[in-house]
């Protein structure tokens, strides 16, 4: 996949991005079970065993709206996916865009840019380049009479409660009144004048989420981390809820926990069980409220889990658009998960 326009306008796009096998799996010789021949078409090469014990190798074919392999780069994959959904939310609408994948496929990377020591590189993730095309749109002739004020929030969902990630990680309230608006209570919603303002902030909460974490108790990998660029129309002043303007516009982009957690449900320790069976209602629902954005008069289940519940607003009215990318890993040993992912994605895309 390297040229061509994005796809005609979707209400939810689904893409799969493969990520290179990494120098300790090219040093353990790791196996490479994915192609992509084409920029929509994806093989896993299953390992299999016959009862004769001969190994073997299974093919299962799967098809998104686009794939792309080891060769892409963030920006490429931006095109594709959250760029085309900027333009919805100056047209008033709300634009969701999610990372979903195994521990240690790409989210963060694809999503945030990377954090690694002493290469921060934040402004080559997807949070950054959209920010970056917010401030280019606002300045458009066509959208710039409209008076926009451009803000960020950036909190995470662990174990089925809200913290803030750019006030300190303050756990925070979520209500809903009786008009079944969704507050998340005292969220910090910061106004940027500009890319900058907005890069520190990404930078910010992307060291609050991942402080004090250690390999052995990797936090992040079991909390969903929603971060949100929000437009309000400074001629409007809100009636409702404690934010002063109306609310124009707002895109959510959000790197979930890793899918494998969902799994934990059986761990001998209960706080890891709990954080498995959170983390397994969140992506179940989750993939019906996406799924439900497709179909009229579907059932929406956004209050089973928190995910849901907060980005209720994102799933309703005619102008929401959605897209999703599922990260896999290439090697032979996370074959298994592979394939649990790229089976989640393709559910979300059927009809
Ligand atoms: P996740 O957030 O899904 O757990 P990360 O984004 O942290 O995974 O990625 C794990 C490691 O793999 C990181 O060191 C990251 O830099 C690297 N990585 C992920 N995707 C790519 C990619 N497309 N190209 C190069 N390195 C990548
Ligand atoms: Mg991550």
């Amino acid at each position: 996949l390297k040229d061509g326009d994005p796809l005609e306008e979707h209400q939810i796009t689904v893409a799969v991005r493969k990520r290179p096998l990494n120098k300790k799996e090219q040093s353990k010789r790791e196996i490479d079970v994915i192609t992509i021949p084409k920029r929509n078409t994806l093989y896993v090469h299953e390992p299999r065993t016959k009862v004769d014990l001969t190994k073997y190798l299974e093919n299962q074919n799967f098809r998104f709206d686009y794939a792309f392999d080891e060769t892409c780069h963030n920006d490429l994959v931006y095109k594709y996916t959250a760029r085309p959904l900027v333009q919805t939310i100056f047209e008033g609408g709300m634009a969701t865009c999610f990372a979903y994948g195994q521990t240690g496929s790409g989210k963060t990377h694809t999503m945030g840019g990377d954090f690694q020591g002493k290469n921060q590189d934040c402004a080559k993730g997807i949070y950054a380049m959209v920010a970056k095309d917010v401030f280019i749109f606002t300045k458009n002739p066509k959208y710039r009479q409209l008076n926009l004020q451009v803000s960020a929030s950036f909190f995470e969902i662990y174990g089925g409660k809200v913290f803030d990630l750019l006030n300190s990680k303050t756990k925070l309230r979520v209500l809903e009144d009786g008009k079944n608006v969704v507050q998340v209570v005292g969220l910090q919603e910061r106004v940027c004048e500009n890319v900058d303002d907005v890069l520190r902030l990404i930078s910010l909460g992307s060291q609050v989420r991942t402080s004090g974490q250690t390999a052995a108790n990797n936090q992040s990998s079991r909390s969903h981390a929603v971060f949100q660029i929000i437009l309000r129309n400074l001629d409007k002043i809100e009636k409702q809820g404690d934010k002063a303007y109306k609310l124009h516009g707002k895109f959510s982009l959000i790197d979930l926990a890793g899918n494998e957690r969902g799994a934990d449900t059986s761990s001998a320790n209960r706080q890891t069980r709990m954080e498995g069976a959170e983390i397994n209602k969140s992506l179940l629902a989750l993939k019906e409220c996406i799924r439900a954005l497709g179909r009229k008069g579907a059932h929406l289940p956004f209050r089973a889990s928190k995910l849901t519940q907060v980005l209720r607003d994102s799933f309703i009215g005619d102008k929401s658009r959605t897209c999703m990318i599922a990260m896999i890993s290439p090697g032979m040993g996370c074959c298994e998960h592979t394939l649990n992912t790229l089976r989640y994605a393709d559910r979300v895309k059927e009809l």
